[in-house]
């Protein structure tokens, strides 16, 4: 559900793994931080003009992952399954620690992210979020591959496809509302590739960390990894989880309608560009008890208001 106030985590979380990409070993802090902060990286490896912020426009490259740059050159990228955890849990402010150039990919998915801080807990403040809400419909098109976002009332909607011409994979299509589903099923759903793409992956000096532990590797109509699947469209899942990390980067929680079919990192960018070229094309707003719409947000919040 989506809380009308900003919320922080508890106390810090650590992390550690390789990176999928870069193979380095990489530690991260996600440290507390107060009412208006946002979500920044910081790189504790390089001592100065160190700051990333994830914003739309900081993304330098979006192919096969999402990196943020800032203007001195500094990035951090692979961030999309940790920003995609930090929207789906509700954490409005935080310090993101890390001492290399790539988040750890740990299980493939946002399971690791989200079970940790959950566990460490969240802390309400009782300032109101902003949010961002879409108010014309913006389409954006790369050949076969298309995304919309349009305006919707009180959720965030995702509605995602996927068409592979493997025969396991095949088309998939699933519908999320942000606020309301149960996302479990997203949060663990692992990236993947097929087998045959591993090699110019590597040729392209990528994917120095991938192992059947971080990635579903699909060879043919079978999954190479041990235990197979984790759910029956986590090809799709994983897609939204991107989605929804790479929502994030408009630096608010959102209210629209997301339509993508055989989309990823770049187009979502791109029609996020494309969003925020114009004023016309949203509003940001502070959610406050005269313009809370009734529905939008947790009923046990409304009532402490009350
Ligand atoms: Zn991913």
């Amino acid at each position: 559900m989506l809380s009308p106030f900003q919320k922080t985590i508890q106390k810090e979380v650590i992390f550690e793994g390789v990176g999928l990409h870069s193979g380095l070993e990489t530690n991260v802090k996600v440290l507390p931080a107060s009412e208006n902060y946002g979500i920044t990286f910081k790189r504790t490896d390089v001592s100065e003009n160190n700051i990333v912020i994830p914003n739309i426009f900081n993304v330098s490259s979006a192919i096969f992952c999402t990196t943020i740059s800032n203007e001195h050159g500094v990035s951090v990228s692979t961030i999309e399954h940790l920003m995609g955890a930090l929207y789906g849990i509700g954490i409005d402010n935080a310090l993101i620690e890390i001492d290399n150039q790539e988040v750890p990919i740990l299980d493939g998915s946002a399971k690791l992210f989200v079970e940790a801080i959950n566990n460490v807990g969240i802390n309400d403040s009782n300032l109101p979020i902003k949010v961002i809400k879409i108010e014309n419909k913006i389409e954006f098109k790369d050949g076969k591959k298309t995304i919309t976002i349009e305006p919707s009332k009180i959720s965030l909607d995702i509605d995602f496809e996927l068409k592979y011409e493997n025969e396991l994979i095949g088309t998939q299509r699933n519908s999320i509302n942000v606020y309301e589903s149960d996302l479990t099923d997203i949060y663990n759903s692992r990236t993947f590739c097929l087998y045959e793409d591993i090699e110019k992956l590597k040729e392209m000096g990528l994917a120095k960390g991938g192992s059947l532990d971080n990635a579903i590797v699909v060879k043919g109509n079978e999954v190479l990894n041990e235990n197979s699947l984790r759910n029956k469209k986590e090809f799709v899942n994983h897609k939204i989880l991107d989605c929804m990390g790479d929502l994030y980067l408009a630096g608010y929680k959102i209210i629209g309608k997301i339509v993508c079919s055989q989309g990823g990192h770049k187009l979502t960018n791109q029609l996020l560009r494309k969003v925020f070229e114009n004023k016309e094309n949203f509003s940001l707003f502070e959610i406050t008890g005269k313009n809370l719409p009734q529905a939008f947000v947790n009923k046990n919040h409304l009532r402490s208001i009350a």
